[in-house]
């Protein structure tokens, strides 16, 4: 399991990546994405995001 971010509604505003405690959220051009391999499924993400655009999948 882990989270995945819709890319269709990411703003690019990056509150989710200073949430990560593990530093697997990353940027690539404006958008940001969830390595999937790393991430341990905390779930700190999703409540930092203002638009809900990340959830486990
Ligand atoms: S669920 Fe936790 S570990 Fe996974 S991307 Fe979100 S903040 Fe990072
Ligand atoms: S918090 Fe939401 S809108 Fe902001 S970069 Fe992360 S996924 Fe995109």
């Amino acid at each position: 399991m882990a989270h995945k971010i819709d890319a269709e509604k990411c703003l690019g505003c990056g509150a989710c990546s200073e949430e990560c405690p593990v530093s697997c959220i990353s940027e690539k051009d404006g958008k940001y994405a969830v390595n999937a391999d790393e991430c341990i499924d905390c779930g700190a993400c999703e409540g930092a995001c203002p638009v809900e655009a990340i959830a486990a999948e």
